[in-house]
């Protein structure tokens, strides 16, 4: 039997040095050490030995099986180190490789040139005013001196939500929301950025836009403190020599009213495309506020006067940044978007 069992051992042995994985060594070991495994079978025989060769016989089998234990043990952790080192090689990375590039988020040339303006504005006196961009038929025409049968209905033609509450076509509303808040404290001194809807669509309207109006009342406000207030706004976003001149017009909610031009940003008034060789680009609307105005906001006209003035974003930025169609503004190419 002790032959037997040194036979075994020798073969096994042999056989672990030569496995290369974990099934045949799992194999292996039911094969020898299992329940009914050749050494475990060969025990067995033990109770038909007796004396001396039953001890002995003993002695060397445990011998054997401890040994096989220890070999196989051993293999194990010498084929998980090899089993691991296969993968991290597999898996390895290479840290030098350059990254995806992370598309970063920027500002809307619109949101820029907003908070420009606002900026400029704020560092003359202003606070910023917001109103509700779904507007009651009264404040968007009527309290601004634009009864039903006013013709500046028809160049604000905008999206009725009933016969009463329309989008609000321009910031003005708030205006006289403001007013009736605030009144008859003086001074009130606001800008109102916002979106605005109309019936427009081509390449220098949309149906949505950005406007900003100005709104400044208290007493003995003239034109002269428009024309001081409008050219400093204007030299801070165009430059110092941009230039500035006012035509007459007319708006129900102020009187007089004027339209204010800048000379051309890219001919210098030199005359070109941009400014149709006239030198000149319209930028705002403007005026003194409408006595009406002032009297439905809740102000006595005869104590107070105040100018308003209000312009759109988009055309600013056109200006500025050179940009001949409106609505690359909303087509959300990041393509143009990431220009500025
Ligand atoms: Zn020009």
């Amino acid at each position: 039997m002790i032959d037997r069992l040194k036979q075994i051992k020798l073969l096994t042995v042999e056989k672990i040095a030569e496995l290369t994985d974990f099934d045949s060594l799992n194999d292996l070991k039911v094969k020898t050490l299992g329940r009914k495994g050749e050494i475990t079978m060969l025990l067995r025989g033990l109770k038909d030995l007796i004396g001396e060769e039953r001890v002995e016989a003993g002695k060397v089998a445990n011998e054997i099986k401890n040994t096989l234990e220890n070999l196989i043990d051993r293999k194990t952790i010498e084929l998980k180190t090899k089993e691991l080192e296969m993968k991290l090689k597999d898996e390895r990375i290479d840290i030098s490789l350059p990254g995806l590039p992370l598309q970063v988020g920027r500002k809307h040339p619109i949101s820029m040139v907003t908070e420009q303006i606002k900026d400029i504005f704020i560092g003359m006196g202003f606070s910023v005013a917001e109103g509700p961009e779904i507007e009651s038929d009264y404040y968007n025409f009527e309290a601004l001196n634009v009864p039903r049968d006013h013709p500046a209905r028809d160049m604000q033609d905008t999206f009725y939500i009933s016969e009463e509450i329309l989008l609000r076509t321009h910031t003005s509303p708030v205006q006289v929301r403001t007013m009736e808040r605030l009144a008859p404290q003086i001074p009130v001194k606001i800008i109102i950025p916002g979106k605005v809807y109309r019936k427009d669509d081509d390449a220098t309207h949309s149906p949505m836009f950005n406007q900003v109006e100005g709104l400044l009342i208290d007493e003995r406000i003239t034109f002269a403190n428009l024309k001081g207030t409008l050219m400093l706004f204007a030299q801070k976003i165009f430059g110092e020599e941009v230039r500035v001149r006012y035509r007459p017009s007319f708006f129900p909610f102020t009187e007089p009213s004027a339209e204010m031009d800048i000379s051309c940003v890219h001919c210098q008034g030199q005359g070109c495309r941009v400014c149709s060789h006239t030198g000149w680009l319209e930028i705002l609307g403007a005026g003194m506020v409408n006595p009406r105005v002032l009297q439905y906001g809740g102000y006595d006209p005869e104590k107070v006067t105040g100018f308003a003035f209000g312009m759109g974003i988009e055309r600013i930025a056109m200006l500025k940044y050179g940009i001949n169609d409106l609505r690359l503004f909303f087509d959300n190419d990041k393509r143009f978007l990431t220009q500025f």
